[in-house]
């Protein structure tokens, strides 16, 4: 009998989503937490596996992935780290998009999820039946898809971007008189156009997660403590972003924790991303951002609820099972790593620039 099967069955949390009902497993503890996270370190290096996890999930998993060699990052340093890491299997703790991400990077390596049906409510919303049509039906757009898209989306696109690159790309697009079509997320999306003047078409998805951050409810927030920055990532309403003092990419977001001044910070995205800060802050105090009032799908949560299906129980089974493993048809996946290497290799550009090694 595996150890996934020998830790008991709990009754499952249900929780109503907008895509459906997502039942969660409640947490592992104790002995049992150990003897997991134990077992798991074990079946990485049996496996030849590593762990690529973000920042977004739970604790636990980041952990192991900080214990054992992998990394825990953004989506775009999770696409380099196991792009670049020589593990014949790279074990993807997030949602299906980056795990098509890492498979259409590494289509010789195995590319396992904790489960298939970690979703996104930004992939979701925009399908390729109705996506594509709409990029023929304007041919003289560039196509520029955020990462959180399926393969056959970020196929159609000319570029795929992350939330630490969005406006940096899009910026240099637009200096090029280049007219983009912009797809999925509309805040992230109005976030980029404020930034850099550019000519965007808009696709009409959101995040369940930061779509629900309110700004009445956080400058009552802020006004309670004057001495918090507040950090806010681009997938929030334009109203919240107003009220930022650093707004960026979660990588971004903790770097501001890290170098800022202020002794406490309030924070508008998923709140496992507190982890991280906590060991770029030590000793500052963070608080979680106000999230919708009546009605809606998320108050008070402020997680993902499909990046809460990475636990420690369905990891282990995948490890043990190699169930979960992620597939992408090869012409899609052709064309999907076309332009998600222009991705990579403008921010590789970008780096050098950085480091004044480039001219560009
Ligand atoms: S937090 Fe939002 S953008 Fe990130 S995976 Fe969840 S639904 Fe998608």
């Amino acid at each position: 009998m595996s150890l996934a099967e020998a830790i008991p069955e709990i009754p499952r949390i249900v929780v109503p989503r907008t895509a459906g009902v997502i039942a969660l497993d409640p947490p592992l503890t104790g002995p049992a937490r150990d003897q997991a996270m134990a077992r798991i370190k074990h079946l990485l290096r049996e496996r030849d596996a590593v762990l690529v996890a973000h920042y977004y999930v739970d604790e636990a998993l980041q952990r192991i992935a900080e214990e054992t060699g992998g990394t825990v990052s953004d989506s775009l340093d999770m696409a380099r780290f196991g792009h670049e890491h020589p593990a014949s299997t790279i074990v993807v703790a997030g949602v299906r998009f980056m795990g098509e991400t890492a498979k259409i990077l590494n289509p010789e390596k195995r590319v396992l999820i904790p489960s298939l049906e970690a979703e996104c409510s930004l992939d979701l919303e925009c399908p390729a039946d109705d996506f594509i049509p709409f990029c023929d039906a304007h041919p003289e757009r560039t196509v520029v898809v955020y990462s959180n898209t399926s393969a056959a989306v970020k196929a159609r696109a000319d570029y795929v971007v992350t939330s630490s690159i969005a406006v940096k790309l899009v910026a240099h697009l637009h200096r090029q008189g280049k007219k983009i079509i912009w797809a999925p997320d509309k805040h992230l999306g109005a976030y980029v156009q404020a930034q850099t003047g550019a000519d965007m078409l808009m696709w009409n998805g959101s995040c369940v997660v930061h779509d629900e951050f309110r700004a009445q409810a956080l400058e009552q927030l802020k006004a309670r403590h004057p001495e918090a920055a507040v950090l806010v990532h681009p997938e929030s309403p334009a109203s919240v972003i107003a009220l930022a003092d650093a707004v960026g990419s979660t990588t971004q977001l903790i770097d501001a924790a890290r170098t800022l001044p202020n002794p406490a910070f309030i924070v508008a995205t998923d709140n496992r991303i507190f982890h991280k800060m906590r060991q770029a802050a030590p000793g500052k105090t963070l608080i979680e951002a106000p999230t919708g009032g009546h009605g809606a799908t998320c108050r008070s949560c402020a997680h993902c609820p499909w990046m809460a299906m990475n636990s420690l129980r369905a990891l282990l089974k995948t490890l043990e099972t190699g169930e979960g493993e992620i597939h992408v048809e090869e012409k899609t996946r052709v064309k999907a790593q076309q332009a998600t290497q222009r991705m990579l290799d403008f921010a590789a550009e970008l780096r050098r620039e950085v480091m004044g090694l480039g001219d560009a």
